[in-house]
């Protein structure tokens, strides 16, 4: 009898203290969280503001139902996520994967309202990542995780742009943003009046490792959204409240999505809670025709986790942290850019902000990716994990390929002194793994 955990034999050591970007196990070996945990933890571990957040609302009221009572601090963070980021209102659930669907069933019943009951599918793309739930993994195309699971609904169709590995073979200069006309070829294809929305990650987190889109193409979406009357649902769960050094991903454009998936940025590990954001659009159409928006869960809106999150955004304010994301990230990111330089094993590094990808390939003369059975991004995650220092795999079969990489996206507020230690043990974790890749791929 135990705990389910990922990797069947796999000893984990049990971390008993996490503190600012260093996490501790029992027997006092430390790590660097070089990833947020699952690139949640923007604010680093243990921030003695939210822990008082949340013990003062713990005993005010620990639990209080969203049909029974409404309560403080739901209702100060709807107001306050609103007023930052441009939204009407907000509605809170507990994992990213809820929230997609949150999203996904609010576009339904948006086009339900406007009398346009067909428009029900939703369209995502063929590298991307929305959550393990049904709804939310039928629209992921994330090969290595959909392959587990049964009865999934749909398959994104839609081309993710990688300019350096583009899906329609287009050269960069000249292809007239080909990978965002196909979304308008998709959309007269199936026809807009079946049509409800169109799902993005503006800059793609896990399939990925944090490919941000060529200039232009998130605006180009919008253009595209606006002209078949599509909503246009940004999924922000990993890159949403400062990761990418904006507050959202998609001020980088100055791109307005209509409906905004917030998740590990509104609780930076602390406490369970996502959520969404809708226009005015959205929920202006839904008050004036008395609509109630009736989808939730027992702890959604929930007091405490919305105190917890109330408190992270105190500190992403008062610390001015998304500014130091976009500042500290570009030291990080030339620091890894110096680092993959004279590293063949190492290429093409991507992202923005605190959070970055380094794609793995075998050299950089093929720039052929590995066997996906070598395990390229969980072999460097294990020696750097060797080393003390956490960083994430992702392996999102980018064209047909292993696509490994890892994910470097440290707490925004990690010293300078941390993120040189950081990057001299992913250097040494690198080194380590090629040499294992090299010599099994000789078999
Ligand atoms: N959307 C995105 C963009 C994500 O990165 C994730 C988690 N990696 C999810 C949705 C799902 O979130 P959760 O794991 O909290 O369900």
């Amino acid at each position: 009898m135990t705990l389910m955990m990922p990797r069947l034999g796999h000893v984990y050591p049990t971390a008993v203290s996490a503190i600012g970007s260093v996490v501790q196990d029992a027997a006092g070996r430390e790590w660097i969280d070089g990833s947020s945990g699952a690139i949640a933890c923007s604010i680093g571990h243990g921030h003695p503001h939210v822990l008082e957040g949340i013990h003062d609302q713990l005993q005010k009221a620990s639990f209080l139902y969203r049909t029974q009572f409404a309560s403080e601090p739901a209702l100060r963070l709807a107001e306050r996520l609103c007023v930052k980021l441009g939204y009407d209102a907000a509605f809170f659930v507990n994992s990213g994967s809820e929230a997609v669907e949150t999203a996904v069933r609010l576009a339904q019943q948006f086009w339900r309202e406007a009398g346009k009951p067909s428009k029900t599918q939703v369209l995502s793309r063929t590298i991307s990542y929305h959550g393990s739930t049904a709804a939310a993994l039928s629209l992921s195309g994330h090969w290595p995780r959909r392959r587990t699971a049964a009865a999934l609904t749909g398959t994104p169709t839609l081309p993710t742009p990688n300019c350096q590995r583009c899906p329609l073979r287009q050269k960069r200069d000249e292809c007239q943003l080909a990978c965002a006309n196909a979304v308008e070829q998709e959309i007269e294809r199936r026809g807009a009046d079946n049509i409800a929305a169109l799902l993005v990650e503006p800059i793609v987190g896990a399939s990925a490792a944090g490919l941000v889109p060529p200039e232009g193409y998130i605006k180009r979406l919008r253009e595209i959204c606006d002209r078949h009357d599509i909503l246009l649902i940004a999924d922000e769960v990993l890159t949403g409240l400062g990761r990418t050094g904006r507050w959202l991903a998609m001020d980088h454009e100055g791109v307005k999505a209509d409906i905004v998936i917030l998740g590990k940025g509104l609780n930076a590990g602390y406490f369970p809670i996502s959520g969404i954001l809708a226009s005015e659009r959205i929920n202006g159409l839904l008050t004036r025709n008395q609509a109630s928006f009736a989808l939730g869960h027992t702890h959604s809106n929930h007091p405490v986790a919305a105190a917890a999150a109330n408190a992270v955004l105190d500190i992403l304010e008062q610390d001015s942290l998304v500014e130091r994301a976009a500042t500290m990230g570009a030291y990080l990111g030339d620091r890894l850019r110096a680092m993959i330089d004279d590293m063949p094993f190492a290429t093409h590094l991507r992202g923005k902000g605190m959070l970055w990808g380094v794609e793995l390939v075998q050299d950089d003369i093929s720039y052929s990716p590995w066997p996906s059975e070598l395990n390229a991004a969980d072999t460097v995650v294990r020696h750097a994990f060797d080393l003390g220092l956490i960083v994430y795999p992702s392996s999102g079969f980018i064209n047909g390929t292993s696509g490994d990489a890892v994910i470097v996206a440290p707490p925004f507020n990690t010293p300078q002194a941390v993120l040189d230690t950081l990057v001299d043990r992913l250097t040494t974790a690198l080194e380590l793994a090629s040499r294992e890749l090299h010599r099994k791929l000789k078999g």
